[in-house]
């Protein structure tokens, strides 16, 4: 799972370890979109949180979330970015995880400083249709909030983590390619761990 504020890089890299690790990379603010913009039941809930910065509430998210890891290319493995975003969303993985026989392997912390992470929200852009817009939520207010939002709600998952023993922080500063190196090695060390559980 990715952990990091937003702009710290998780959908980037959650891309590319999930294809070096041949598993399906789920991301919960990805498939939000793709319910807005399909114009979904979904999408429609979703969206005026969306809009505001604020969190799609637990209860729809985890339903969601729990929905998609039924899915027969989830079985082997996957990478979680995004979720879970809140100690409530944490405890409703462990314990739909734990029903399915699956359990978390390593919580990656993708760390960066205020400042870039404001530096990069802004001057985001995605290609839509052949052209570049900025997310709604991208906007600076937005991104403002979003930031507080993740400090009230997200960060505490750290300490959640690492008191699980699964915690990996790493530097997310630094080109694509290095961050990747970074996150792939603190992967192995993670599955290298004395005492770590055994697999299954
Ligand atoms: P970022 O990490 O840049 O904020 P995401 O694409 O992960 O972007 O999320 C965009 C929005 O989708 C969030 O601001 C929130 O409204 C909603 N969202 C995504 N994941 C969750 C989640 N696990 N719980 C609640 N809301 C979520």
């Amino acid at each position: 799972m990715l952990l990091g504020p937003p702009g710290a890089g998780k959908g980037t890299q959650a891309q590319i370890i999930a294809a070096r690790l041949s598993v399906p990379a789920i991301s919960t603010g990805d498939i939000f979109r793709a319910n807005v913009s399909g114009k979904t039941e979904l999408g429609q809930q979703a969206k005026t949180y969306m809009d505001a910065g604020d969190l799609v509430p637990d209860a729809i998210t985890v339903a969601m979330v729990s929905d998609r890891l039924a899915e027969p290319d989830a079985k082997a493995g996957f990478l979680l970015d995004g979720f879970p975003r809140t100690i409530a969303q944490a405890e409703q993985l462990r314990d739909s995880l734990a029903e399915m026989g699956h359990r978390l392997d390593c919580v990656l912390e993708l760390v960066v400083d205020q400042d870039e992470l404001v530096r990069r929200l802004s001057g985001r852009r995605m290609l839509v249709d052949g052209e570049w817009v900025q997310r709604d939520d991208d906007k600076p207010e937005t991104v403002r909030h979003r930031l507080d939002v993740y400090r009230e709600q997200t960060a505490p998952l750290s300490g959640f983590y690492e008191q699980a023993g699964l915690l990996a922080r790493i530097d997310a500063i630094g080109e694509i390619d290095e961050v990747t190196e970074r996150a792939m090695a603190a992967l192995e060390a993670s599955g290298e761990q004395p005492g770590a559980p055994a697999g299954g």
